[in-house]
């Protein structure tokens, strides 16, 4: 009995040994199963990575660039042209001092019959921010009701009018590139309130004999609303005729138009920058 004891009793610690092994066993071929499938992971990662980086380019970093506190304000890197204070930075167009006037709020306000006013500096392609305003009670209409316009290189006109509501032929309205192009929306807000042009401008190009290289472009939201998508200019702005080229200067001074002919409509301006892109 005694050996039979001993026989059942061996018999069980070599089960047992055998339940362990296999414990270890499987154990082991899942850890080395997980391994593999991690090592296989991160290879796979490895290699998306280094493909991944052959197109990332790190240099040269953009400027660094501190914007305005509002959409509003200059960013750093911008020219201020007019902020309430004073008008260093324009003359009347064809010589002599800017006559337009600064409210004591700081807003600039075209004194009718006083002359276009010009920027001292010549710009070629840039980014423009300017803010007008129709006076709240305005008089007349169509083309002279509250007509202003910015004219890049004293030649290609983002027009300034009242069009809340006023009718006038649309290739003419607010935001139009002068008889070139018509705004894709009517984004004006009523006369009296401030509204907000950002307007990027590429100036056109020229061979040698004078024909155009590369026509320009604008790019302009009115009150925050896309309203000339990358379009073309077909050339001198004409207010008869049709629009040709007329080759000039990389640079040159843009003004903003005293149209004196609607005498009761005198438009305001504040917050004026530029960034030049050339
Ligand atoms: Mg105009």
């Amino acid at each position: 009995m005694q050996n039979i004891y001993q026989l059942f009793t061996t018999m069980d610690t070599a089960f047992q040994k055998y339940k362990l092994m296999k414990k270890i066993i499987v154990t082991l071929l899942g850890v080395t199963l997980i391994t593999t499938s991690a090592l296989a992971q991160q290879s796979r990662e490895d290699s998306l990575n280094r493909e991944a980086a052959k197109t990332e380019i790190w240099e040269p970093k953009p400027t660094k660039v501190e914007p305005g506190k509002t959409p509003s304000d200059a960013p750093s890197d911008a020219i201020v042209l007019y902020n309430g204070k004073n008008l260093d930075a324009w003359h009347r167009l064809g010589g002599g001092k800017a006559g337009w006037k600064i409210e004591k709020d700081g807003t600039l306000t075209v004194v009718k019959g006083s002359g276009a006013i010009e920027t001292n500096m010549p710009f070629g392609s840039c980014q423009l921010h300017i803010e007008w305003r129709s006076p709240a009670e305005i008089k007349q209409s169509g083309q002279y009701r509250a007509n202003s316009g910015v004219f890049f290189m004293g030649k290609y006109e983002i027009q300034i009018l009242d069009s809340y509501t006023n009718q006038t032929y649309v290739n003419g309205q607010a935001g139009a590139l002068y008889k070139q192009h018509i705004p894709l929306v009517n984004a004006t807000k009523k006369p009296g309130e401030w509204q907000t042009y950002d307007i990027i401008f590429t100036a056109p190009q020229f061979y040698a004999d004078g024909k155009v290289q590369v026509p320009g472009r604008f790019t302009v939201l009115h009150n925050g609303v896309l309203i000339q998508n990358n379009v073309d200019i077909k050339g001198t702005i004409q207010w008869v005729g049709p629009a040709v080229y007329e080759a000039h200067p990389a640079k040159l001074p843009f003004y903003l138009q005293d149209h004196d002919l609607d005498g009761g409509s005198p438009v305001s301006f504040k917050n004026i920058w530029i960034r030049p892109l050339d």
